[in-house]
């Protein structure tokens, strides 16, 4: 570090800056977390200069004996973590895993029947300022006005209806188990294919905390960085009968050159994920989710649903009179980092919002436990009811003071 430091201030100190912001507040995004010093060191490898198009065996490029070691040995990991036929771990991101589906199974024009973005989809299944809105016919439910969990029942008549090709289950917010057995049989029905993308659950499934959707989906994309703990990037994993087409969607249709220094950070992550420790954290971070719900629950916070079963919790913060954009602000100026979120059939536009999105991979990383929720809860409750979007106001100050608190004690990349 000290060679970038003399040749390049500047960017040494965001990169100390940042480290210093991740230590120094409560990191509640759902969609994050904080992976391990080896799966850094590998992403900060010289396998990023290495050209490698195509896949292990079967590259367009010369020197690739060690990278395809690499490769091998993510792909080899990946299937047994999830006991798959098949796994392809060149996908960039989550978003790139997806547009695979799309190249495998779709003509531009066809349809796809996947759950909408207001109430917990993702911009990849669908919506119109996405590829898969702008080139694909993009039928969606939703959750159901009652249990606010996805309506099945308007899945199968969508379905039924519309006789798309391909089923989409998953999504960014969505704090219950998703039925895959409920929704295999749907696709079996109407002769579709069945992806399930499991960007946010994946870790849970790895941790064997949550039930896996690869015995039932077709094909099963994800995100490496969330609850899973892996570096910034995506990878599938699919029936045998999928795999020559998935590969090829990925390379040469929708990529070029993999990232064999993610992919190798791929494979550390794989290794660390077939541990008991891991297992036991999947646990303790749904634990920590149903106990962080439940304390801002006695709070008059509502979590849609009830609850959740997962690593997140949806928040409707109607019940306190506060936007999902101001809570925010408030919780930020006190160093609690979450989002605003719609929460199903919301009142507010996006940008506004009548809900949070809490998740608790990041604290779980950081050891905290159900106690530590209660205190979280306590300190959201009052930042969002009470607090000011000014670091310097006293409800800030006097929450981040509990902040301090809880980072002081359980560390983010302890020293
Ligand atoms: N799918 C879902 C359900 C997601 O939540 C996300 C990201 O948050 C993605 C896909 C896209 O992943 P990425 O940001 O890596 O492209």
């Amino acid at each position: 570090f000290g060679g970038l430091r003399a040749f390049d201030p500047e960017i040494a100190d965001v990169l100390l800056s940042e480290l210093g912001r991740i230590r120094s507040g409560l990191q509640l995004i759902a969609s994050e977390n904080l992976s391990s010093p080896e799966v850094l060191t590998a992403l900060g490898s010289t396998l990023s200069n290495k050209y490698a198009e195509g896949y292990p065996g079967r590259r367009y490029y010369g020197g690739c004996s060690e990278v395809d070691k690499a490769e091998q040995l993510a792909i080899d990991r990946c299937k047994a973590l999830f006991d798959a036929d098949h796994a392809n771990v060149q996908a960039h991101s989550g978003a790139s895993a997806n547009q695979a589906v799309y190249g495998a199974f779709l003509k531009p024009g066809e349809k796809i029947l996947a759950m909408s973005l207001p109430h917990g989809g993702h911009l990849t299944h669908g919506t119109k300022v996405s590829f898969s809105g702008k080139w694909f016919d993009a039928v969606h439910y939703g959750v159901h006005p009652e249990t606010e969990d996805v309506d099945y029942d308007e899945m199968e008549r969508l379905a039924k209806e519309h006789r798309p090709k391909v089923i989409c289950a998953g999504g960014s917010a969505i704090p219950r188990l998703i039925d895959f057995e409920r929704i295999r049989a749907i696709a079996d029905e109407v002769g579709a294919i069945f992806w399930v993308d499991a960007a946010h659950f994946i870790g849970l499934v790895a941790g064997k905390a949550i039930p896996s959707p690869v015995p039932f989906a077709d094909v099963v994309t994800f995100t490496t960085h969330k609850v899973l703990r892996g570096p910034r990037s995506g990878a599938l994993v699919c029936k045998a009968e999928h795999a020559a087409a998935l590969d090829k969607a990925i390379f040469p249709m929708m990529q070029g050159g993999p990232q064999m220094h993610t992919i190798a950070a791929k494979a550390v992550n794989f290794k660390e994920c077939a541990s008991p420790e891991y297992a036991d954290y999947t646990r303790r971070v749904i634990t920590n989710s149903q106990a962080l719900a439940a304390g801002l629950a006695e709070r008059g916070i509502r979590p849609t649903t009830g609850g959740t079963d997962t690593h997140l919790a949806l928040l409707d913060l109607q019940g306190v009179g506060v936007t999902g954009k101001d809570a925010e602000a408030r919780a930020d100026a006190a160093g609690i980092v979450l989002n605003k979120n719609a929460i199903p059939n919301d009142p507010q536009k996006p940008g506004i919002a009548s809900g949070v999105r809490v998740g608790t991979p990041c604290v779980t990383t950081q050891g905290m436990g159900e106690a530590e929720m209660a205190t979280i809860a306590e300190l959201i409750h009052v930042a969002v009811t009470q607090g000011d979007a000014d670091p310097e106001h006293a409800v800030s100050q006097q929450v981040r003071a509990g902040v301090d608190e809880l980072v002081t004690a359980f560390p983010a990349y302890p020293r």
